[in-house]
């Protein structure tokens, strides 16, 4: 599969693109919104577009077409205000979908974050960014698209243990970013993470082995 990663730059975007280049299976397209940025990838002989989520659906659909998944690992971050949590984390995943049924692309990866789903969970200082997660992740569940929706824990940066536990609902937890980028790399072709959504935390299960216990 030819893979377009949306947020490519980022920290689980780098890791992810790095496995899918050493991939037999796929080849990747690396989606970020600096010239600059395009500039590393290229050097590595990743194909790139520079496109930013800010920009209309139409440009989006322009970096995906010739792709036949799209990975939305994309976040505004912590350090800006909530009018990017809207156009980013919302409007930015939800364009996104809207690019893939525009070009026909039907495998779609979202990275969520965690209890995301329940309102009664969420964290009150982050209460914007949770609905921006929610209701993206809510409007690609009622598209046409093949999704997989993956609510990891707190990301961490330690080496990955290539364990993790997955279940609808899971209090808390964190997660290797390592990890978390070999859970979607395997679920791009797992086709029990069809039409799922699910919590993902560090485990005690073979990563592809719980992939295939959803
Ligand atoms: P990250 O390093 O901040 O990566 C986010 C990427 O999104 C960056 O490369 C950023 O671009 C890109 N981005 C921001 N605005 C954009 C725009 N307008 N157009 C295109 N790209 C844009 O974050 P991460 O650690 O990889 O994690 C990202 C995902 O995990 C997010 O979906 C986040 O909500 C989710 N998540 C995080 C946690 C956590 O503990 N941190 C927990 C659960 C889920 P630049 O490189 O140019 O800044």
């Amino acid at each position: 599969m030819n893979v377009l990663v949306v947020g490519a730059n980022g920290k689980i975007g780098k890791q992810l693109v790095h496995l899918l280049r050493g991939s037999s299976e796929h080849t990747v397209k690396a989606m970020v919104r600096k010239e600059e940025q395009a500039e590393a990838f290229a050097k590595l002989g990743v194909e790139v577009s520079v496109t930013s989520l800010e920009d209309r659906v139409e440009d989006i659909a322009q970096a995906a077409r010739g792709c036949h998944a799209i990975v939305f690992t994309a976040g505004s971050g912590r350090h800006t205000g909530f009018d990017k949590t809207l156009l980013i984390d919302l409007d930015g995943a939800v364009k996104t979908v809207e690019a893939a049924e525009m070009v026909g692309i039907k495998r779609f990866i979202m990275v969520s974050a965690i209890q995301a789903h329940k309102r009664e969970s969420w964290n009150e200082k982050m209460v914007p960014y949770y609905v921006a997660k929610y209701y993206a992740d809510k409007i690609l569940e009622q598209s046409e698209l093949t999704y997989t929706i993956i609510r990891p824990g707190r990301l961490v940066d330690e080496p990955g243990i290539g364990k993790i536990t997955t279940a609808e609902n899971i209090k808390g937890g964190s997660i290797p970013r390592e990890d978390l980028a070999k859970t979607i790399l395997h679920s791009l072709t797992e086709e029990n993470t069809f039409y799922r959504s699910f919590d993902l935390i560090t485990g005690d299960i073979p990563l592809a082995d719980a992939l295939k216990l959803i």
